[in-house]
């Protein structure tokens, strides 16, 4: 075969395939404390973790921030071409699920598999389909009393009449993450295990036994020191290894979880395995705040996420957290809202305008496409979607600029209409279908809610005589599992 056909080949099949997550996508690094090009362990291919919820309540929107901001980044890492494994923990068993179902009067699983019911519909609701898989705390009993063992056996763990807990003292690397030391370990946080006979202040809780006289309100599982329940953080090191191994690419949370957690499942993995670091890339978000106070059930300073979105749609919660940094505090405010919403209809209205340009291209635009080259290069610098929000709204602004004076054409329009498509399947911000819902004249849907009445009623011959009507000003009626559909008419069926 000649090299130029051999050539030809090899480039015929590169057209195929997206190559762009070769180009560098910087990302902050918790760890290192800098912003780093996005090198997977295996090319292609990444393994990622977030923190899931503790299910004993409703989510709030302080949680929704940090999951629509994962979502928005792993919807961007697919775009680019990257083959993602997001995997999200549920913890099912914990103290607060404990407490709040001892104050409900059901059972600590019945709460959990309620709420995490809950948690999901949410995610439902505001678009997050990210998550490969979801893996329960209370399924990975087993991987969990591996890993304590394999802590006792390397002397990395010890026992005391209420558990056993890790020994902090014995990891070189403890404080790698969140820069704490040993002694320092307890300053300004309350989130370390009580523990009667701990060593170290520091040390935190891997099983927990359960108490004689608690035992019959306290969920406790089998295990060689005896029968009780997981400590925070052996959960997730134990869900990463089964599904990851010892290491891997990306893990997420919120700043919060930095210490001790995160810092604890470092200690745990990297004692366990001898590996490091036990994961590439640390990336946190910072928080949704109110009055510049993080927004928590503690402090009872929280907006429910099916609340919230009484007054407020999915599509403007998601443009708001789209218009600050992953990283930086956000805090909630009537104008932000306001301002996101206005937003979110600003470009709904353009979509509508840009459907119906007809002016065709006397010499194509080169601006949009530098703009748009300006977006993909924010996202592309620490995922900066804000600096990119400003380049959409500068294409937006041209865009209405150009209508207002019947200068854009069907070929700008169109560019523009694909690269809105495109930047909502990572953002989902924007309602492509709602244009076909707003086109349908009142008439039309008056009719075809009357011949639904007459079909419910079993009135054949009237309901017919409503879909004839119906067809003859353009418009067809298709029955579905749900009810019906309208589409414009085909033109080509009689
Ligand atoms: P929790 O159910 O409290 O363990 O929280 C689940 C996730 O939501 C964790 O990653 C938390 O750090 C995160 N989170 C909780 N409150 C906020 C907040 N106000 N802003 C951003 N993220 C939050």
């Amino acid at each position: 075969m000649p090299i130029s056909q051999g050539w030809q080949g090899i480039l015929k099949k590169l057209q195929y395939i997206n190559l762009s997550h070769l180009f560098m996508l910087q990302i902050y690094n918790t760890l290192s404390s800098k912003i780093e090009p996005l090198s997977p362990i295996k090319k292609g291919k990444i393994n990622l973790f977030v923190c899931g919820p503790t299910v004993y309540d409703y989510s709030h929107i302080g949680h929704a921030r940090t999951y629509v901001a994962f979502d928005m980044f792993v919807n961007y890492l697919k775009h680019l071409g990257f083959d993602v494994f997001y995997l999200q923990n549920i913890t099912d068993i914990d103290d607060k699920i404990i407490k709040r179902a001892k104050e409900k009067n059901v059972s600590p699983k019945e709460l959990a598999y309620e709420f995490e019911k809950e948690y999901m519909a949410d995610m439902k609701t505001l678009q997050v389909k990210s998550i490969t898989k979801y893996a329960r705390a209370t399924e990975h009993i087993k991987q969990i009393i591996s890993q304590v063992e394999r802590l006792l056996v390397k002397g990395f763990a010890y026992q005391t009449s209420d558990g056993i807990y890790y020994d902090v003292s014995k990891f070189i690397g403890y404080g790698k993450l969140s820069g704490r030391t040993v002694e320092g370990a307890e300053d300004g946080t309350s989130r370390i295990d009580e523990g009667v006979a701990k060593k170290n202040k520091a040390d935190f809780c891997l099983w927990k036994l359960a108490l004689s006289e608690a035992k019959e309100f306290e969920p406790s599982w089998p295990s060689p020191w005896g029968a009780g329940r997981p400590g925070w953080h052996i959960e997730d090191t134990a869900i990463t290894e089964k599904y990851f191994g010892a290491q891997y690419d990306i893990h997420g949370g919120a700043r919060d979880l930095i210490f001790p957690h995160h810092e604890a499942e470092i200690s745990q993995m990297e004692a366990i395995s001898g590996k490091s670091p036990l994961v590439k890339y640390w990336i946190h978000t910072g928080f949704l705040t109110i009055d510049g106070q993080k927004m928590s059930k503690s402090l009872g300073n929280f907006t429910t996420i099916r609340d919230f979105l009484k007054q407020n749609t999915p599509q403007t919660l998601r443009m708001f957290i789209f218009s600050s940094h992953y990283r930086s505090p956000i805090d909630l405010k009537d104008t932000s809202i306001a301002e996101a919403k206005a937003n979110v209809e600003k470009l709904q209205d353009l979509i509508t305008k840009l459907q119906e340009v007809k002016l065709l291209a006397k010499e194509p635009s080169k601006e949009f496409n530098s703009l748009q080259e300006k977006f993909w290069d924010e996202l592309e610098n620490d995922f900066n979607t804000p600096k990119a929000k400003a380049m959409l709204f500068e294409i937006a602004n041209l865009a209405n600029e150009k209508i207002s004076k019947n200068e854009l054409t069907q070929e700008e329009a169109e560019e523009i209409l694909k690269f809105l498509k495109k930047i909502n399947k990572i953002f989902l911000f924007l309602d492509f279908k709602k244009k076909k819902e707003a086109e349908i004249p009142e008439e039309i849907k008056k009719l075809a809610k009357q011949r639904e009445k007459f079909r419910q009623a079993k009135e054949w011959q009237k309901a017919d005589e409503m879909r004839n009507l119906t067809a003859s000003k353009g418009w067809s009626i298709y029955d579905t599992d749900n009810g019906y559909e309208l589409k414009p008419k085909d033109p080509t069926i009689d």
